[in-house]
């Protein structure tokens, strides 16, 4: 009895406070209703999923073809410009909406499990921040979003094995070349035992020119991986 006082009070204090600071999608802006977290029902129906995990020779995947030798790649949407996505991943790496972050992981973790695309992964590895701007931000974006997908996988988040081994300059206004120069050995382990003969998929917020990605699954390969796969939550590759 006392228990379900406490409860309703609970609730109709988190009503009051959602009155006071309306808690809004981090997709369309809107406030949110009962139930929903961080996003709102229509949006997480309408951010638009690649699927690429029904299909091996998917947009990513062909990506690093001829670079480095991925045993499957796959993102969960598209990168819109201006749209939904965009401001998704806004919050997620700017505003600080670590819940999103995990909430976008479990449920894609849910999608990759009920139709078989991680059998036998081992570990996932998310690519570390350099430690200057994990001191910065307080937290590894594709690390929280790893969180969301090991729960709902039951796979493990290896975090504290891989490391960058320098700070890079900004790549933005890098050509591709000059890119992979820039990124080119940036990546260490820490206890390459760790990995020999693993099967390991990277965790990354965003894929756009592959560089980074690329860099970091040759040092996994080069430190005795059996397989290296590639997830990210946004694909923004151009055709
Ligand atoms: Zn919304």
């Amino acid at each position: 009895m006392i228990y379900r006082l406490w409860q309703e009070l609970k609730e109709g204090w988190a009503d009051i406070i959602g009155l006071i600071y309306p808690h809004t999608c981090a997709g369309c802006g809107q406030n949110l209703v009962k139930g929903e977290q961080e996003i709102c029902l229509a949006c997480l129906l309408e951010i638009p999923q690649t699927n690429f995990h029904r299909d091996s020779q998917n947009l990513v995947w062909q990506l690093f073809r001829g670079r480095v030798s991925i045993a499957m790649a796959a993102s969960y949407v598209y990168f819109d410009k201006g749209g939904k996505v965009q401001s998704i991943l806004h919050s997620i790496k700017y505003k600080g909406n670590q819940n999103l972050a995990r909430q976008l992981g479990m449920l894609y973790g849910h999608i990759l499990k009920q139709d078989h695309a991680l059998e036998e992964v081992d570990y996932f590895i998310p690519i570390p921040l350099h430690p200057l701007k994990l001191k910065q931000r307080g937290y590894n974006q594709s690390e929280v979003w790893g969180e969301g997908l090991a729960s709902s996988t039951g796979i493990y988040l290896l975090n504290n094995n891989l490391y960058r081994t320098e700070n890079t300059a900004s790549q933005t206004r890098k050509s591709r070349i000059g890119r992979w120069e820039n990124v080119k050995d940036i990546f260490a382990l820490k206890r390459p035992e760790e990995i020999q003969g693993k099967n390991v998929v990277l965790l990354d917020d965003v894929v756009t020119t592959g560089s980074t990605l690329e860099s970091a699954a040759q040092c996994l390969l080069d430190s005795g991986a059996s397989k290296v796969g590639i997830l990210t939550l946004a694909c923004a590759v151009k055709i």
